[in-house]
């Protein structure tokens, strides 16, 4: 990107951001909403009908059965889970608490493969996760993270599918994925008939029929344009469409200013967004505290998106839009003579710098086949102007590193 398109980026984001005025000054108590979900919906050809804002648990940690309770009571019926979340401390939690209910519920878990894992280990991850579950099946297994045609491709992943479904251990099939590759894989599988469920990365920044309105003049450009295509594409096959990622950074306390009090709040504005897509069946959202279940509820039932739903996205955007790495997009793929993932390395730098959580964002960073190390010693010249939406890569790879390889200390940047 040139200087004058960056610093023309930087004064449009402080510009904006100086003409939103803020509710108040300080944050707002959050609305919160006591009646549980409002509406379940049929998630595609499985014929599940599943709470439209569902329990996440990517951070899900022992010690915390409250908020699976939580979720329960408030009428969440579908959980969604992964091996690798929390290093199986996720799944050991929702099985505790699941124990006796496993009947009320819907239960998804994922594994990460790679396009020479074979059927076998991909059983043994299964199997492993059926333990901590404490249940003899899922209702859903999905192909986690996915960014390749080759791995979504993989013939052990059909041969594993068909013989775990022989024997009863899941119902239905899917693939996960937020990555810039996705749009490949979701045309791949949808074309050979390989899924039931997609669990896509899918927010207001990705629909450019959107985004590009509420940031006319602001020149920027929705991540992913493509989503919104292989999405209906998948509907037209009843695969069932659940969205992740919906905050698009998860910067909420950013947003408490903005917000008025009782009223909407960024994260249901958020969701409004989503739900009122009638090619999204549901969304799943990662729930660490009570409070949180009960601000993301008061979405739950969303048929549209409100003029004060709509205000706060495009403050949000505005907000942030210059200085959010969208790692979907993933145009600066191939920047780096090293061979540093930066989207990836990114990604995992939002899990400590927006979503506060340095445990969950360091085991993610820890699971990248490569990192930013190389970064450490490089001048930066290659990457720095590599990415279109304005980020400083150069300056960021490196202090990444520092925060979250181990031993390299605790300093957030
Ligand atoms: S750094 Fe820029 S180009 Fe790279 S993934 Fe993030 S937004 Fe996209
Ligand atoms: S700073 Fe250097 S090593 Fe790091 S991503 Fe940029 S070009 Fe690659």
């Amino acid at each position: 990107m040139d200087d004058k398109r960056r610093d023309f980026l930087k004064v449009s984001a402080v510009a904006s951001a100086a003409s939103l005025l803020p509710a108040t000054s300080a944050a707002q108590a959050r609305p919160q909403n006591t009646e549980g979900v409002q509406s379940y919906r049929r998630l595609g050809r499985t014929e599940l009908k599943i709470s439209d804002i569902s329990f996440g648990s990517s951070r899900l940690r022992e010690g915390e059965d409250h908020l699976v309770h939580h979720a329960l009571d408030r009428g969440i019926n579908y959980f969604d889970t992964a091996e690798s979340y929390t290093r199986g401390a996720s799944e050991t939690v929702i099985g505790r608490v699941l124990k006796g209910r496993r009947d009320q519920v819907y239960l998804v878990s994922k594994t990460l493969t790679r396009s020479s894992t074979s059927a076998a280990t991909m059983m043994e991850d299964l199997e492993g996760s059926l333990r901590r579950l404490q249940t003899d099946y899922v209702d859903i297994y999905m192909n986690h993270a996915v960014n390749s045609v080759s791995v979504v491709g993989n013939p052990e992943w059909q041969a594993f599918v068909d013989q775990a479904k022989q024997q009863g251990k899941i119902r239905y099939t899917g693939i996960s994925g937020h990555a810039g590759r996705l749009i490949d894989c979701i045309d791949y599988a949808v074309d050979e008939d390989l899924i039931d469920v997609m669990l896509v990365g899918y927010n207001f920044g990705q629909d450019p029929a959107f985004y590009e309105g509420i940031t006319r003049g602001f020149d920027m450009v929705a991540t992913q344009p493509d989503l919104p295509r292989v999405i209906s594409k998948a509907k037209r096959k009843d695969v069932g469409v659940v969205a992740m990622k919906t905050l698009m950074g998860g910067r909420l306390n950013d947003m408490r200013p903005y917000e008025n009090a009782g009223a909407t709040t960024y994260a249901q504005a958020a969701f409004s967004w989503v739900l009122s897509n009638p090619e999204v069946d549901a969304l799943v959202i990662s729930m660490t505290t009570t409070e949180d279940i009960d601000e993301y509820l008061g979405a739950s039932g969303a048929k549209y998106v409100s003029a004060e739903a709509r205000q706060l996205l495009d403050t949000y955007a505005h907000l942030n839009g210059a200085n959010y790495c969208r790692h979907a997009c993933n145009l600066c793929e191939g920047a780096c003579p090293a061979g540093v993932p930066i989207a990836d390395v990114l990604r995992t730098r939002m899990y400590a710098t927006d979503y506060k959580d340095v445990d969950f964002a360091r085991r993610e960073y820890a699971l990248l086949a490569s990192n930013a190390s190389p970064c450490l010693t490089c001048s930066g010249e290659p990457c720095a102007n590599a990415c279109p939406n304005g980020i400083e890569i150069n300056k960021l790879c490196a202090p990444t590193h520092r925060m979250l390889n181990p031993g390299q200390g605790e300093r957030l940047v």
